[in-house]
């Protein structure tokens, strides 16, 4: 008996098949750095400076990590929360959230409030206490902390998940993926809005039912490329958005952009193969998911 077992069960998108060796050795292939990110420990020394308990969570993070930390530095965090201490799971909950922000400035002030709300605690503990039963969708509906919406709480949710090797494991939904499901989906026939709703800017917004197709798919998706756990396949996406990002703005040796296709006023074009894509919706131009979509849509730009 899985929680999935009611679940409508969607096929294995052919884009994932394809890539389904890079997915099966993605975490052995990126060696012990994978999912790196570099941040500023003194501004979040700075924000906490007056909280002593969080201050103290914070330099016993950046001792050891003074100013990167990896996927795994948090998950040997995640080790920690197994003796039951409400401070491993704060320092856990922090360590996601400065992995999770990166350098990204938001990260302090969001995570400072989220911190000094009253009901910390009881959320922190009654999130462990579910996802180690299982009760994912319970744990993700009850998670309710000013600052730290669904792209952050879940992330919460996978390192715990991860520790205690919950099938189907509860895994990162945030804006990089959400945009690769919605590539995956255009080829697929399905659109994003069976596992993801977003707003403005790609912010994800709550929607439990659609979190939980997402991480029982993700698990008959792993078990059919041969994967160990879905994190595999969430890692993929993530960083196959993430490179598409940093292609958008780079260009090659010659000055032609990675991405050989322009974006102005009347459409997009194909510099290698001429081909026009699509039209701006009138009177907007063309948002960076869009650009995205695009990209993506024209065979991940190899034409
Ligand atoms: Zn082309």
């Amino acid at each position: 008996m899985s929680i999935c077992d009611n679940m409508p069960k969607i096929p294995l998108p052919r884009y994932l098949r394809e890539h389904g060796d890079e997915i099966q050795h993605i975490f052995d292939n990126a060696g012990k750095n994978a999912d790196t990110w570099h941040y500023d420990a003194s501004v979040w020394q700075k924000e906490f400076k007056d909280n002593s308990e969080v201050s103290d969570d914070l330099s016993e993070i950046t001792k050891k990590y003074p100013d990167r930390i990896t996927r795994s530095h948090v998950q040997s965090y995640a080790r920690k929360i197994r003796p039951g201490s409400y401070q491993g799971i704060r320092r856990l909950f922090l360590a996601c959230m400065i992995w999770g922000y990166g350098p990204d400035p938001n990260g302090q002030a969001n995570t400072k409030l989220a911190l000094s709300a009253p009901r910390l605690k009881a959320v922190l503990e009654k999130s462990v206490e579910r996802i180690k039963n299982t009760q994912i969708k319970k744990a993700y509906e009850g998670f309710e902390l000013a600052g730290c919406g669904p792209a952050f709480f879940t992330k919460f949710f996978y390192f715990v998940g991860h520790e205690y090797q919950i099938k189907p494991l509860p895994l990162i939904l945030d804006s990089h993926v959400a945009n690769f499901l919605r590539f995956l989906g255009s080829g697929e026939g399905w659109g994003l809005s069976l596992f993801a709703k977003t707003g403005l800017k790609g912010y994800i917004k709550r929607y439990s039912k659609g979190y939980m197709q997402y991480i029982c798919s993700m698990d008959n998706w792993a078990k059919e490329l041969g994967c160990y756990a879905a994190d595999n396949i969430e890692y993929f996406m993530y960083k196959k958005d993430k490179e598409l990002e940093k292609a958008l703005g780079e260009v090659d040796g010659e000055g032609n952009p990675e991405v050989p296709i322009i974006f102005h006023r009347d459409g997009a074009y194909c510099l290698k193969c001429g081909a026009f894509l699509t039209s701006p919706e009138p009177g907007v131009g063309f948002t960076l998911d869009k650009i995205k979509g695009i990209v993506w849509r024209h065979g991940c730009y190899d034409c």
